[in-house]
């Protein structure tokens, strides 16, 4: 069963809330506030998983650092603060599960998340491009609720990170595991450091590519679901125009659905600004006419096929633009697993080893949801209760 189909057993049982939510109300995790641990934990990657990881831990009074291969935290929920008067989701932008998951991940009812949101209303932003025009319709996936002036990367600064900041060990790049005894070795280029148990949460595009190795090898059925997952490409850019010609969202058509998906939006929608930003966003096949194009390349590009679309009005509007490409990232190498991977394959990826090895990450869940901040988030919160 793929993602798809299991999104379509939900809503065979009846539940007709937007997917993202049909798969959390299907699965959701809370944080045993007993421990019987002691120990100390390494956390590889200090992206939304490895920071949930890290604060609940904290919470908790267990032993723990984190090693960070770049010099900042967020992994793909990157944010550009300089382009324009709001932040810049680069990588995660949407909220696809109710607003519950902040308080999930804070854990502590005496604090108050300020963090806004937007829905959105699908009868009428959601358009679509066929048949050479835009037309309402349905985008064909749910990009559910858009954060306020703020971002996921935001929420993580604001709630999470400050308690474990000291505890984030940046320029760390892991690159080999040995557990072979009951402490675990674990080695970057410049250090070594042991703990009894680690959490590896490093994008799975990573270990395919075999950034990490590890002693001794992973078992079979690990490594065959590491190799095997479909890791989509991906694409973002944004561009200023001096007026707003576009709807809301617009969703393309990628065949077969399998391969991508590709979207032109307003990226200042909801937020309190007067700048007129569209946002691309693209993975999979949706990232080829652009991720290979130089800057200027990319920007004629876009604008000739705006145009197209919009009756001419993009070149005459155009101000500026920036764009990120995520296979180019070196702790990356790509955007996320694609949305109908197999699930028992991602039900692999979420299984710990030998209780010494545990992963968390956007892809390491139960198999129910994966490719989401949610899902990092989560996966973390069920990787400490099974540590701890
Ligand atoms: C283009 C794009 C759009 C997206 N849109 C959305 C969205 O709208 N909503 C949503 O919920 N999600 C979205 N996502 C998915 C979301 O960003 C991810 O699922 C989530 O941020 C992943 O968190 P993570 O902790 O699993 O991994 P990451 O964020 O990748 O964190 C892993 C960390 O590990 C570090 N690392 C890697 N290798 C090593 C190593 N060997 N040693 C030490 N450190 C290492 C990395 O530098 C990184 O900081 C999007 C992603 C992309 C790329």
């Amino acid at each position: 069963m793929t993602r798809q189909e299991f999104i379509k057993m939900c809503s065979l049982l009846g539940i007709s809330i937007p997917f993202q939510s049909v798969l959390a109300a299907c699965k959701s995790n809370n944080i045993n506030s007993e421990t019987t641990f002691e120990g100390k934990v390494l956390i590889i990657g200090a992206g939304a998983a490895g920071l949930t990881a890290g604060y609940l831990l904290n919470q908790k009074g267990i032993e723990f650092q984190i090693l960070e291969a770049s010099s900042v935290y967020g992994g793909r929920m990157k944010i550009n603060t300089e382009f324009v008067d709001f932040p810049i989701p680069l990588g995660a932008e949407w909220l696809h599960v109710e607003r519950g998951i902040f308080d999930e991940i804070i854990n502590n009812s005496s604090v108050q998340n300020t963090i806004e949101t937007t829905p959105y209303d699908p009868d009428n932003d959601y358009a679509l491009f066929e048949g050479q025009q835009v037309s309402l319709g349905d985008l064909g996936f749910d990009i559910d609720q858009k954060f306020i002036n703020a971002s996921w990367y935001d929420f993580f600064a604001q709630y999470i990170v400050p308690s474990i900041q000291d505890k984030i060990i940046f320029n760390q790049l892991v690159d080999t595991i040995n557990y072979s005894d009951e402490n675990i070795l674990v080695t970057t280029e410049n250090e070594e450091f042991t703990a009894d148990k680690v959490i590896i949460t490093t994008p799975v595009k990573l270990l395919q590519n075999g950034l990490i190795s590890f002693t001794p090898q992973l078992p079979e059925n690990k490594l065959n679901a590491i190799n095997n997952v479909t890791v989509w490409d991906g694409f973002k850019a944004f561009i200023e125009f001096s007026e707003k010609f576009y709807p809301a969202a617009v969703g393309f058509n990628i065949i077969p659905e399998s391969a991508g998906q590709k979207l032109y939006y307003d990226a200042s929608y909801g937020q309190n600004s007067d700048r007129h930003i569209l946002g691309l966003f693209t993975v999979g096949t949706g990232t080829l006419p652009y991720r290979n194009l130089s800057d200027s390349e990319l920007i004629d590009y876009m604008l000739e096929e705006l145009d197209g679309i919009f009756n001419n009005q993009a070149s005459s509007n155009y101000i500026k633009h920036i764009s990120q490409n995520w296979n180019n990232e070196p702790f990356a190498k790509g955007a996320y697993v694609s949305d109908q991977e197999d699930w028992r394959r991602i039900r692999t990826l979420g299984e710990s080893v030998d209780n010494k090895l545990f992963f968390a990450g956007t892809v390491y869940t139960t198999g129910e949801d994966w490719s989401s901040v949610h899902t990092a988030a989560r996966s973390a919160i069920r990787t400490i209760n099974e540590i701890t």
